[in-house]
């Protein structure tokens, strides 16, 4: 399958990397890769309509070469002519994607050739009567053919032939490729993926993009964004053995356990890094050679021994070499990838661990899991690690390190640091005493009001590049914040990824779509040790302003790759690092999804006056999720149950709409001292509405706060101040609580 979130990225393919092994399978794939084009049947054909999930496919005027065949039916065809494909988008975020990619809200697109890979179209063949007998096709039709057969590969890194059989083997007749072309170069792909949770995706792939874009993706019938998630099967166990090499390839054997969740399974599929070196493979595989896997390709598929049926427990193993590791002369190692360096499935996915270790000596070492022993042998070092309970990935690393023991009464945490950082004798380093602060005090803070922690211990470890990593019971800080402590940005960060424990690795999203409760919640989370743990609501004041500036005006993060809020919905989750504004993932999942959760504290906490409300809700969210896959919608469910009939209009206009209001905002004074409030929100859905706080200030140094319900389009109020007071001034939304423009 073509994980949606690599093919954001750009990139998964499987291919045969070696010469048949003599299985079926194989046979069947490598002859579907290089099918002849010459042996087509041709038939003619003049308004012929495809219908399709969400789309339609008009065949105005033209040929269609039918070829690649397996047991007489074909399972590739290629037309030349005319026709239109319509895509209509099945939800508002979607219409707004294609608007973004398309500039149209239904996509009406124009092509003048089209290929087609199918799992099954017996019957569609069938029905077609095959007008003529084949000609050789002109040199124009054939280099067409050739250079759209080649941008599955090319292009989006993924293996047709091989998912096209494997979707043959297992009945999956509705797998389709579609690529409709406009010219040579531009390309749309219509996708249906009976494997993905989400089986129609949509891409662009034009020149003016590096990699194919998807522009939408969505379940082909109705959707339920909290089904179980859709998979073969469980990998529910690893165990790795692994000879670290510094400086050259690592030796790693990595033993998978798996469940299978469907009948009649015969391969499994993982994702797993491009260029790493597969030496065999064993356990109930057909033989050491039965998988598929080419050299600058990521993605893995492994033959199966034989069938096997829902219930029964797989075990696959592989042995693989790669370089794991950079080298920087003054901080030594670094993990090229620091989580996904072995194979794993689908967007997350809960596992236990055993890990046996091989190193150099003289160097620490940090890993995921509970040490269960250390010892040497053979002048190395080696360590046992295994995970308590099932956690989402293991991260590793080492290298000469100073390390610091910070005091917590809870646990032990250790802070490993670059060598030099703490290198005056006399005066110390005050960040590092920041850092050891910020991560000793947040780690406080989330315990005392979330969850207890999960993990017997906390390592910090530096890492000599630019961003962080929470993973389980270990925390990856770029090494700048040990060395700079600009306040709202580097202590936010420390605490943004000890935050992660919980949210990332308590409560862990189970889709893409539901990432902003891991990066959202973290950012939210930091910005509440700053303000209540720190006790600097000046610093909580300077991140929400920056949130909002981040927001609201077009690249004022990260440049032109951010066109903030106009991105999209929130619920696109990892979507939003698409090449037309990358930096827009951060803007919102981080930012907005953030100032989000501030606006749900206010809605909760400040409008109804029940102090320590939102921290009970995020607790009992922890609670109800704890070391399980969690969906937005267990998010609103609990949210529910403190908004009450506010939760639907609040979540669909913060979270499944991109839009943000404009207020303009008015107040006269009338004779009798009364306050007359006109406020028109614009910009937004007509459905909007939101509590909205005005502050009027008295002439005897006193205030009131009122919280008004706005709605979209025109609103008025009137306010009337106590007996004796006078209203000198009015302040709209003076604590930014609300998000606009
Ligand atoms: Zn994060």
């Amino acid at each position: 399958m073509l994980w949606k979130v690599i093919a954001v990225l750009g990139a998964l393919l499987i291919f045969p990397a070696r010469p048949a092994s003599g299985s079926d399978f194989k046979k069947a794939v490598e002859n579907l890769a290089d099918y002849s084009f010459d042996s087509a049947a041709v038939a003619h054909v003049s308004d012929f309509e495809l219908n399709l999930p969400y789309g339609m496919a008009n065949f105005k005027e033209g040929k269609f070469y039918f070829c690649a065949f397996i047991d007489d039916e074909p399972t590739a065809m290629y037309f030349d002519g005319i026709g239109t494909f319509y895509y209509y988008p099945p939800d508002e975020i979607e219409i707004q994607q294609v608007r973004r990619f398309y500039d149209e809200d239904t996509l009406n697109l124009h092509f003048d050739r089209a290929y087609f890979a199918f799992a099954d179209i017996k019957a569609w063949f069938d029905s077609l009567p095959k007008t003529e007998s084949f000609n050789k096709p002109k040199y124009r039709t054939r280099t067409s053919w050739e250079q759209m057969i080649g941008i599955p590969d090319n292009a989006f890194k993924y293996d047709l032939p091989l998912n096209i059989v494997q979707a043959r083997f297992d009945g999956q007749k509705r797998f389709l490729w579609a690529d409709f072309a406009d010219g040579k170069f531009n390309h749309t792909v219509y996708h249906f993926d009976p494997y993905d949770n989400e089986e129609i995706s949509l891409f662009k792939y034009s020149p003016e993009f590096i990699s194919p874009q998807l522009v939408s993706s969505y379940p082909a019938d109705e959707p339920d964004w909290k089904k179980e998630i859709k998979r073969r099967c469980d990998l529910f166990r690893y165990d790795f053995d692994l000879e670290l090499s510094t400086y050259a390839r690592s030796d790693i054997s990595c033993k998978m356990s798996l469940e299978v969740e469907q009948d009649s399974l015969k391969t499994v599929d993982f994702a797993f890094p491009d260029n790493y070196k597969i030496d065999r493979i064993w356990g109930d595989v057909l033989d050491s050679l039965s998988f598929f896997k080419k050299k600058d390709r990521p993605g893995l598929m492994i033959e199966l021994s034989r069938v096997f049926h829902k219930g029964d427990t797989v075990t696959v193993g592989l042995d693989y070499r790669t370089n794991l590791f950079y080298h920087f002369i003054r901080f030594g190692v670094v993990q090229k990838r620091l989580t996904r360096w072995y194979p794993y499935q689908g967007y997350r996915q809960l596992s236990d661990y055993s890990m046996r270790y091989s190193l150099d000596k003289g160097y620490r070492f940090i890993s995921v899991g509970d040490l269960v022993s250390d010892s040497v042998e053979g002048g190395r070092l080696i360590f046992h690690y295994a995970t308590a309970d099932p956690v989402a990935y293991i991260s590793l690393n080492y290298g000469v390190f100073d390390s610091i023991e910070v005091k917590n009464p809870e646990l032990p945490i250790t802070i490993y640091i670059l060598p030099g950082i703490n290198d005056s004798p006399i005066f110390g380093n005050p960040n590092l005493e920041k850092t050891s602060e910020d991560v000793s005090g947040s780690f406080q803070f989330y315990r005392e009001h979330f969850a207890p922690y999960r993990f017997k211990r906390l390592d910090v470890a530096a890492m000599a590049v630019m961003y962080g990593q929470g993973s389980p019971g270990v925390v990856h800080l770029p090494y700048i914040v040990f060395s700079r402590s600009l306040e709202g940005y580097d202590d936010k960060l420390r605490a943004h990824e000890v935050a992660h424990q919980w949210w990332g690795h308590i409560v862990n999203p189970a889709t893409y779509r539901d990432v902003w409760l891991s990066e959202g919640l973290a950012e939210y989370s930091a910005a509440m040790y700053i303000e209540q743990g720190k006790k600097r609501p000046d610093i909580m004041w300077q991140v929400l302003n920056q949130w909002h500036k981040d927001i609201v005006e077009s690249g004022k993060a990260y440049g032109k790759r951010s066109v903030g809020y106009k991105a999209g919905a929130l619920f696109l989750g990892e979507r939003l690092k698409s090449e037309l504004s990358q930096g827009d993932f951060i803007v919102l999942i981080y930012s907005k999804a953030a100032y989000m959760l501030h606006m749900l504290r206010y809605e909760i906490e400040t409008v109804p006056k029940r102090p320590g409300a939102f921290m009970e809700m995020l607790s009992e969210f922890a609670h109800r999720n704890y070391n399980k896959l969690t969906f937005t919608d267990d998010f609103i469910d609990l949210a529910r149950e403190y908004l009450g009939e506010r939760t639907d209009s609040f979540f669909d206009q913060w979270l499944f709409d991109w839009r943000i209001p404009k207020i303009k905002k008015g107040h006269e004074i009338s004779k009798d001292g009364t306050a007359i409030l006109n406020l028109e929100v614009k910009e937004v859905d007509a459905d909007f509405a939101s509590y909205y706080p005005v502050r009027f200030d008295f002439n005897n140094r006193t205030s009131i706060m009122v919280h008004y319900l706005v709605s979209s389009g025109e609103n008025s109020f009137e306010f009337s101040p106590p007996p004796g007071k006078e209203i000198t001034k009015v302040y709209f939304n003076p604590n930014k609580d609300i998000l606009e423009k």
